[in-house]
């Protein structure tokens, strides 16, 4: 990298735990080195119990904003001072926005979400039918405010914990599913959206009855390490269309990035090219 960092730089990031392999630091300094903008984005390892210090820590400052990553996007939402609509809307914030001493909480990940499929479903209209999504935790919430926003008649929310599913669906609407029940919620959808971290930290991936799907039902997983997941690949073997996380995670960061530096990135740098490349082992 050549820009150099002085007492001018605007200074944004991520926090998140673990945050070590997170790719937004790539997608941003990227993006600012192409703008030629001085500023720069950092990670940061949020300790347990430590959140809400850090934001008023830094609402003090000249920081301009954080992204909020796994396990502190309800956190990010209690600890500012307004919460935008999508939000709210969300219960779960992934940026927040550092201004004259306080903090607006937003959530930009349903926005990355239908950029993703507008991108890589393009034929893909939301209000055409249900969906399911699996999970019900802050990026299944994104999701779901999404699609209904976007004129989705129905989501259906299937969750290893019934109860989170039912408190998605009484504060969003829809309906809420079992796992074992996940063949039942998956009849005449129009996209199935995997929104849980199930594989991450074990080898406990619970296997999803993909078949019972209608042809040309849109599958999508939010996991983009690796990109082709096995859920992506059980998928493709099914001949449905798929969608992968990493176009997910390039659509939020892009409003996150005019929120932290006042400009859009820049529109002709290949990012994900350069985000497939950290992503090789
Ligand atoms: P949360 O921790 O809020 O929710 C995790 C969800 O996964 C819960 O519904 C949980 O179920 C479920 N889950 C975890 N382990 C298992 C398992 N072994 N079997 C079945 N279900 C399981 O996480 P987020 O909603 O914030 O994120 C979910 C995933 O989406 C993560 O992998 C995250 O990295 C990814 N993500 C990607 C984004 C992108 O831009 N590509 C944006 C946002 C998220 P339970 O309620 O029963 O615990």
């Amino acid at each position: 990298m050549s820009r150099a960092i002085t007492g001018k730089t605007a200074v944004a990031g991520v926090v998140g735990s673990p945050i070590a392999h997170s790719l937004s630091p790539i997608l941003h300094n990227a993006w600012l080195e192409a703008a030629g903008i001085d500023g720069v984005y950092v990670a940061l390892e949020g300790m347990d119990g430590g959140f809400r210090r850090l934001v008023e820590g830094l609402k003090a400052t000249s920081f301009r904003g954080l992204n909020v990553t796994l396990p502190f996007k309800s956190d990010a939402l209690a600890a500012a001072d307004r919460v935008n609509p999508r939000a709210r809307r969300a219960q779960a914030a992934n940026l927040l926005i550092f201004q004259d001493g306080r903090v607006t909480a937003d959530n930009t990940d349903g926005l990355g979400l239908l950029a993703a499929f507008a991108e890589q479903a393009p034929g893909f209209d939301p209000a055409a039918g249900p969906v399911a999504i699996l999970g019900a935790g802050g990026g299944a919430r994104g999701a779901a405010a999404a699609f209904l926003d976007a004129g989705c008649p129905q989501v259906r929310v299937i969750n290893r914990s019934l109860s989170r599913a039912q408190a998605l669906v009484a504060d969003l609407g829809g309906e809420a599913f079992a796992l074992a029940d996940a063949e039942t919620a998956f009849h005449g959808v129009t996209a199935v959206i995997n929104a849980t971290s199930a594989g991450l930290a074990d080898d406990s991936t619970p296997t999803f009855p993909l078949a019972v799907t209608p042809e040309g039902c849109v599958v999508m997983d939010m996991v983009y390490k690796p990109l082709v997941t096995p859920f992506l690949s059980a998928a493709k073997a099914l001949g449905r269309p798929t969608v992968d996380g990493l176009a997910m995670l390039i659509g939020q960061a892009r409003p996150s990035f005019e929120a932290f530096y006042g400009a859009p990135p820049p529109a002709d740098l290949d990012v994900r090219a350069i985000a497939l490349q950290a992503l090789r082992p």
